[in-house]
């Protein structure tokens, strides 16, 4: 699994570059789901992601590391007013799925879309 924890280190840093972002975001990655009330979700406030990841396909957890990565855009731009906005949400889920094929593309190595992080084995 260390060689996920490399992709998913990798695509986060690759998507930074992509969205021109100034200030990293931390991306956290959970095993649980106990504090997520959706599979992902970002904060405004802290600059933090934070993404479950067991049992899910490598392609589907990167898809929302860069859905979040774009909300992380969208907040250095001073565009997050409220907490679910319409538009912010169609223009995240449009760029990441533009993101995660140009990753897909050029990174074949990284099996994007044959990997499955399996439960208990992505410990560090
Ligand atoms: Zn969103």
């Amino acid at each position: 699994m260390k060689s996920t924890l490399k992709t998913i280190k990798h695509f986060k840093e690759w998507v930074e570059k992509e969205l021109d972002i100034e200030k990293p975001a931390k991306v956290q990655l959970h095993k649980s789901r106990k504090s997520l009330k959706t599979y992902a979700d970002y904060s405004p406030s802290e600059g933090i992601v934070r993404t479950y990841v067991s049992e899910r396909s490598l392609g589907d957890c990167l898809r929302s590391i860069a859905h979040e990565l774009v909300h992380h855009k969208q907040n250095e731009e001073g565009r997050i007013k409220s907490n679910y906005d319409i538009e912010l949400e169609d223009e995240a889920n449009a760029i990441a799925g533009r993101l995660i094929r140009k990753y897909a593309n050029t990174h074949p190595e990284s099996n994007v879309y044959d990997t499955v992080i399996k439960h208990g084995k992505n410990n560090k």
